[in-house]
């Protein structure tokens, strides 16, 4: 058995009850596990400080120096424990808040210690809280270099697994590992970059002897980390296609030349034709075709999808749009049936509200053939769905669908139709080719013609009337106004009531108008009463929740407000905005939020007022949330976190793992050579470790 495999139990120092803390707390079973635990920061220890150089913006310190007195200070829970220490230059306190009797009873006055920790000021005096204080031993054996701290839960010191307490049995697992471990990386790959070998990067990750190593030991790790996901992301999309065989399109025909020539009221915007040229490229290639279209809101995706279904059709095959949410399908469908009525092509719309006997019908249109093109939610991709000849799939708004049921309607056909997926999250390069590795990427990054910049603006909670004033004229105008209430699970039920005060404040504020409202509890059949409403402009304001989030396409709607805007994400602020400026008016973003905000939310109100550019807020949001939180990467349902890399960080790092992963599988796409032999083996590893690589798609 590979030592690494070893049950952290039988580390020393570990023992049963704490292996089972590991285990729950932060997923560590083995010896491995345990090593690539990594540290979150480190510190100098081979400095001292001295007490009169003390400052309260000070990381950790040590000092070297004696207690001269223990003082008790409080009673029950209150109670506190000082030990006032002196180096000869200066002063502070020692404090401790539990565990007194038995730091009482360990250390003793006028003996000299080192004392680490972290300064703060109390009242006008410093104190170091729950120091770590070791016996002063000579220049010799005092810890060399960096000293490595891990991060720990509340679990875990209640049972004395603080950070001290993991490195030491870090430590000692690396005491028992005795031999090197073994590389995960092919010798020509560590030689080429030179790489630091595995074992030595452990070591240095945990215990570096100078910030030079340790600077390696993180490039390694991190190389490691990207490599691997790479390597598996193109692999599969290598074997993918080698696999599957397209169905070619050859034919640029009746129905795409007659809509381009006569049916679309407006000139393509040129991101638009280079689209559909790529779209047309992939088509008629022979291959399987696996297209993410990134376009921010309002920049003509549907067009795109609508123009490459109809090359679908010229060819004689079906095509099918699947979006998030009932609404954006209903409205699809009619946008649709409106730009292609006088065409001759039938289309229909299946979602979860159809009624039998029509569900039935379009179960036999779509056997038969008759039907062309299918509209819907993820009724769609019911095993009852059958098509006749499957040839081209659009999923819109990428982010609401697992990567489960993307998978399931390629199925459909028995040669796996053409994929395109429509996102307008925008996806910065690094993540992309992180999570989307497989597909290939087209970008609309140019916006139709006469659309004026949308303005965002910023008020306070406390100042509603000179917003409705404004609103008032705005829709004295003839616009309309969508006003915008947070709603999540946890608090749902406050947020609700949020929105029905807002609603009859915002009815009683505006009396000469008609209000609607919307959420998402309320029955298809009632949502789609109020959207017909609104967008026929029976209703001038809608108070709402996010489900108008995605998609919807009021074009004489001018203003969005947004009620609590700080309890919202940059890319979902983002994307609300986005319901507004899609017609030729000035439109208007109004972010309301309270007075008092953190630092961070306040960044991103100012990143919303300063920026109509989704590609620079998606990168903005991945350095504010990090990747773990963005919109498109949970919801995927695509299983990756990184330990140790960050893609934005670390991109240099990231392009050069993608380059050499592309090398090695263009040399061996089933890494059967005797070095990638070491590859494969880290795959599985990486696979059998709740990583299901081989089902990314
Ligand atoms: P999104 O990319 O957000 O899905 P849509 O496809 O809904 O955007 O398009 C937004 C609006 O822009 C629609 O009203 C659409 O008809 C219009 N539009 C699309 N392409 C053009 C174009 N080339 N010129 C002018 N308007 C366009
Ligand atoms: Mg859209």
């Amino acid at each position: 058995m590979n030592i690494l495999q070893t049950d952290i139990k039988f580390v020393p120092g570990v023992g049963p009850k704490k292996a089972e803390i590991l285990n729950k707390e932060l997923d560590i079973f083995t010896l491995g596990d345990l090593l690539r635990y990594y540290p979150y920061r480190y510190v100098d220890r081979s400095r001292l400080y001295y007490a009169h150089e003390i400052d309260g913006a000070m990381p950790y310190i040590q000092l070297k120096g004696k207690i001269t007195a223990f003082e008790t200070f409080g009673e029950g829970r209150k109670k506190r424990l000082v030990a006032h220490f002196t180096d000869g230059t200066g002063f502070v306190d020692l404090v401790w808040f539990q565990g007194l009797k038995f730091v009482e009873s360990k250390y003793r006055t006028n003996t000299e210690y080192i004392v680490f920790g972290k300064p703060a000021l109390f009242g006008k005096k410093y104190n170091i809280p729950h120091p770590d204080i070791d016996a002063c031993l000579s220049e010799d054996d005092r810890p060399e270099g960096l000293f490595a701290f891990y991060n720990t839960t509340e679990k875990m010191k209640s049972h004395f697994l603080n950070s001290k307490a993991m490195q030491k049995i870090i430590g000692n697992a690396f005491a028992i590992l005795k031999e090197q471990m073994p590389e995960s990386l092919s010798p020509d790959i560590v030689a080429a970059l030179h790489l630091m070998p595995l074992h030595d990067a452990i070591e240095n990750i945990h215990f570096p002897k100078n910030p030079i190593l340790l600077r390696n030991a993180e490039y390694r790790l991190k190389f490691e980390e990207l490599f691997f996901i790479q390597l598996n992301i193109l692999r599969y999309s290598a074997d993918k296609k080698s696999k599957l065989n397209g169905l070619v399109f050859k034919k640029v025909g009746l129905y795409l030349n007659t809509f381009y020539e006569k049916h679309i009221p407006f000139e393509l915007t040129n991101a638009q034709k280079r689209v559909i040229r790529e779209i047309r490229q992939d088509t008629a290639s022979g291959k399987q075709m696996n297209r993410l279209l990134q376009g921010d809101v309002g920049s003509g995706k549907t067009l795109v999808a609508l123009m490459t279904m109809l090359i679908a059709l010229d060819n004689g095959f079906q095509s099918c749009l699947m979006a998030p949410t009932e609404i954006l399908a209903t409205q699809h469908f009619q946008t649709f049936s409106e730009w292609l009525s006088d065409m001759g092509v039938s289309v229909a719309l299946l979602t979860g509200s159809t009624k039998k006997a029509e569900r039935e019908r379009i179960h036999d249109a779509l056997q038969s053939g008759d039907l062309q093109i299918l509209i819907g939610t993820h009724a769609l991709i019911e095993d009852t769905v059958q098509f006749h000849n499957l040839g081209f799939v659009v999923i819109d708004e990428q982010h609401r669908f697992g990567v489960e049921q993307r998978a399931r309607l390629w199925t459909k056909n028995e040669r796996p139709p053409h994929v395109l997926v429509m996102t307008a999250t925008p996806i910065p390069r690094t993540l992309a080719m992180t999570v989307y590795g497989d597909l290939d990427l087209s970008v609309i990054d140019e916006l139709p013609p006469g659309r004026k910049a949308i303005q965002t603006l910023r008020r306070y909670e406390k100042k509603r009337g000179a917003l409705f004033d404004f609103l008032r004229k705005e829709i004295q105008r003839g616009r309309q106004v969508y006003i915008v209430y947070p709603l999540i699970e946890e608090s749902e039920k406050i947020d609700l009531q949020n929105l029905e005060e807002g609603y009859r404040q915002i009815s009683a504020a505006f009396p000469e108008f008609a209000v609607v409202k919307m959420h998402g509890r309320m029955k298809p059949a009632e949502k789609d009463e109020v959207m017909q409403k609104f967008i026929a402009n029976e209703a001038q304001i809608m108070v709402s929740t996010t489900v108008i989030e995605v998609g919807v396409n009021v074009p004489n709607a001018s203003v969005m407000v947004i009620e609590s805007a700080q309890r919202f994400g940059l890319s979902q602020l983002h994307q609300l905005r986005g319901r507004v400026g899609r017609g030729a008016e000035q439109s208007y973003c109004v972010l309301i939020t309270p007075y008092e905000l953190s630092a961070d939310t306040r960044r991103r109100m100012e990143i919303m007022t300063e920026s109509n550019d989704g590609f620079f807020i998606a990168e903005a949001d991945l350095k504010l949330r990090g990747p773990g939180d963005l919109e498109g990467t949970q919801q995927s349902g695509i299983p990756f976190s990184l330990k140790i890399a960050d893609i934005v960080r670390d991109s240099d790092i990231l392009y050069r793992a993608r380059e050499v992963a592309s090398e090695v599988i263009e040399k061996d796409l089933r890494l059967e050579q005797p070095a990638h032999l070491v590859l494969k083996q880290q795959l599985s590893r990486l696979s059998g470790n709740r990583y299901e690589w081989g089902r990314i798609g």
